[in-house]
This record gives C-alpha cells, sequence and structure tokens, in this order.
C-alpha cells in the first residue's frame, strides 16, 4: 500500500494537486477493500464528462425548446406536445449515440467486476453505464432511459433506434403498433411521477448499503438527492465527489473536490 501510494503520491504532485486529497482517494479504496456493499450514485457531471451538454447551459436543448411544451399532461394530451416532444428527442439521439463512456463509467464495471458493486442508482437518461458494459441488472435509473421506448397503454416497448427509423421517414408521432398507444422515451418528463419500482429500490439498497458514493451530482434533485441520507440512517460510509459543493457536503465522511472521470478511476486503481 506504501508504494502504491508514493506512486500515485508523484502523479498527484505532477498535477499540482495537493497530498492531502490523494490520501482521501486511498481512504476511499480502504473503505472499498472492506465492505461487500458499494452502492454507487452518478448524476450529469458524470454524463457531462461523456460531452453531453448540459441542457440548462447556454446554446443547449432548453435554449431552443421551451420545456412547458414537455410537461407530460401537454404531452399525453396533445399531439402538437407530441409531435414538438419527438423532434427535440430526435435531435437528442444523435448527441447520445456519439457519445462515448469516459473511465468514471469503466471503473464502475470494474468495481462491479470485483464483486462490490451492490447497485447503480442513476440520474443519467444517456445509457452510457450499459455502453460501458455494466451489468444491466445492477443499474437503477430514477430518471429513465432516453434509448427505451415504450407505450404509455399496452406498455409494449421499442428500441430506440427503430422509432429513429419511423422518424426519419416522416413519421412525425409515432403509435404504438399493437393497440395505437402513445409512445415515449421513458424517460421522465416535466410533471410525470417517478418510476415507483426504481425508486423504492434505490432506497432500500441506499439504506442496506455499507459504503455509498455519490459522483458527478449537486445532489439537489429529489428524491434521487435522498438517498445519500438513507445510506446515512442505514449507518453506511457516505463519499461525495464532485467538481461543487453539495447541501451533504456535511454529512459525509469524506468529500473529495474533483471530476468522476479523474477521481474514481483513481481509487480504483489504488484498490486493484
Ligand atoms: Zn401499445
Amino acid at each position: 500500500m506504501v508504494i502504491l501510494i508514493k506512486k500515485r503520491g508523484c502523479k498527484r504532485d505532477r498535477r499540482g494537486k495537493m497530498k492531502e486529497e490523494l490520501s482521501r482517494e486511498v481512504q476511499v479504496a480502504n473503505w472499498i477493500n472492506s465492505v461487500d456493499k458499494v452502492v454507487v450514485f452518478t448524476g450529469a457531471g458524470v454524463s457531462t464528462e461523456s460531452g453531453i451538454p448540459d441542457f440548462r447551459s447556454p446554446g443547449g436543448l432548453w435554449d431552443r425548446y421551451d420545456p412547458n411544451d414537455f410537461l407530460y399532461q401537454k404531452i399525453i394530451s396533445s399531439e402538437e406536445s407530441r409531435k414538438k416532444y419527438w423532434k427535440m428527442h430526435s435531435e437528442l439521439y444523435y448527441i447520445i449515440i456519439e457519445a462515448e463512456p469516459n473511465p468514471s463509467h469503466y471503473a464502475l464495471v470494474d468495481l462491479d467486476k470485483m464483486g462490490k458493486l451492490d447497485c447503480l442508482i442513476t440520474q443519467n437518461i444517456d445509457n452510457l453505464h450499459q455502453k460501458a458494459g455494466l451489468d444491466e441488472n445492477k443499474i437503477l435509473e430514477l430518471h429513465g432511459n432516453t434509448m427505451k421506448v415504450a407505450c404509455l397503454s399496452c406498455h409494449n416497448s421499442y428500441t430506440r433506434k427503430e422509432i429513429q427509423e419511423w422518424l426519419e421517414n416522416g413519421i412525425e408521432v409515432p403509435c404504438c403498433e399493437k393497440c395505437k398507444g402513445i409512445l415515449k422515451p421513458t424517460t421522465i418528463a416535466f410533471g410525470q411521477s417517478m418510476p415507483v419500482r426504481e425508486t423504492e429500490e434505490a432506497e432500500r439498497k441506499s439504506r442496506n448499503c455499507e459504503l455509498f458514493i455519490a459522483m458527478g451530482s449537486s445532489l439537489v434533485v429529489h428524491p434521487a438527492a435522498l438517498m445519500p441520507l438513507y445510506a446515512k440512517e442505514g449507518g453506511a460510509r457516505l463519499v461525495i465527489i464532485n467538481l461543487t459543493p453539495t447541501p451533504y457536503d456535511g454529512q459525509a465522511d469524506l468529500v473529495i473536490s474533483g471530476k468522476a472521470g479523474e477521481v474514481f478511476p483513481e481509487i480504483l486503481a489504488t484498490v486493484k
């Protein structure tokens, strides 16, 4: 372990970071070594590191589309809203399929291979954890997945690729082939209720884990942001990796300020 500390210390020194930060990464690695059930939570920061822009940033999707057009009630009641909704998703589709997983996505796959990952809870909708090769059964998507489409009536599912072909063939508002019901990506629209199974399971997993690592999330969007609290209530250690402070920093056992794609792989390298 001492050798690892020295080795990684040199690397950190080159990047001009403090050795104190290094010891934090080693500390998290030691905690991972000492437990069996780690729950990891990923937020938008993990996606932006893969080049997926924040919709709210200048030039982002919400500059060109009005989020008020995409309230769930409007989507289900107005064909015109659905037309705009699918136009927006058509743009989003290409952003998503061109994005590649970053080192934090792959480090999570490594954590799973070590037998340590109980589950991944994510707010991200971009399918990048799957694209990196993480076991689908380990992923709880609180805000859905833009690459999955389902009928709101009969729940028949479609691949997003298939629907994109329809859109490009001139179908502006895709309908279910089986029942003519409304098709919608499984992402959670404004005003739509959270997915019950995923939300309940995420709470249960958070309460039962031994170590909870939140990364790339400012932990402000509820109920997702409650998961670290559940973990603490259940007696787990809480680690937060984020570029900016979060409301839960004071309750965390350890906070590392930085990019998930840089910090998390270094932690995993130390575990190995
Ligand atoms: Zn249907």
